[in-house]
């Protein structure tokens, strides 16, 4: 039997090292603020002049580059959804960010990837409807016969740390 690590951790999303990191990016794919600022800050000017080249990407869907300065060696810049309230697509727009990030892990044999929070800083997406939506994908994809063999859930804080966690023991892991 394959097991897989689907694990919630509170950390700095920049330190770590894994095959890649999920950016919460915006649309432009050109730098903005919250993680997205930090990871442009610690991979250094060549991720910017990469994702230049992009030219942009849709919301809820994702695009890879290098890592460069960062211990990751990928990065995908996930674009989610601004929450307007709900009735606009945004539980499906979050959904499709986190079923194509899982894809670009397969198509580039990723073994390690680690998702930050998606749209739940600056874009307001509900915490705990994030959390479940997120984990609902991943296992989804993971159940489909995904290769990665370590999914990290990187939480910033404390609190979002501890509802995370609960919202994964409601998976049965
Ligand atoms: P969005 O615009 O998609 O809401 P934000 O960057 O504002 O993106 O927030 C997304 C999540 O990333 C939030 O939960 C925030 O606490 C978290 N975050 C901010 N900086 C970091 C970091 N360095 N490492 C991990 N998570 C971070």
């Amino acid at each position: 039997m394959r097991i897989v690590m689907v694990e919630i951790i509170k950390d700095d999303i920049t330190t770590l090292k894994v095959d890649a990191i999920v950016n919460a990016a915006n649309h432009t794919l050109l730098g903005g603020g919250g993680v997205d600022g930090a990871i442009h800050r610690a991979a250094g000017p060549r991720l910017r002049a990469e994702c230049a080249m992009v030219g942009g990407c849709p919301t809820g869907s994702a695009k890879l580059t290098e890592g460069y300065d960062l211990p990751a060696r990928f990065v995908v810049h996930a674009v989610g959804p601004v929450w307007r309230g709900g009735d606009e697509g945004e539980d499906e727009l979050l959904a499709s960010c986190y079923r194509k990030a899982m894809q670009l892990a397969e198509e580039h044999r990723i073994d390690s990837i680690a998702f930050s929070c998606i749209s739940t800083g600056a874009y307001g997406f509900p915490f705990e409807r994030a959390c479940g939506i997120a984990l609902s994908e991943i296992f989804r994809a993971l159940d489909e016969g995904s290769r990665v063999k370590q999914v990290y859930c990187v939480c910033f804080s404390d609190d979002d740390f501890e509802i995370y966690d609960r919202i994964l023991s409601t998976f049965g892991q």
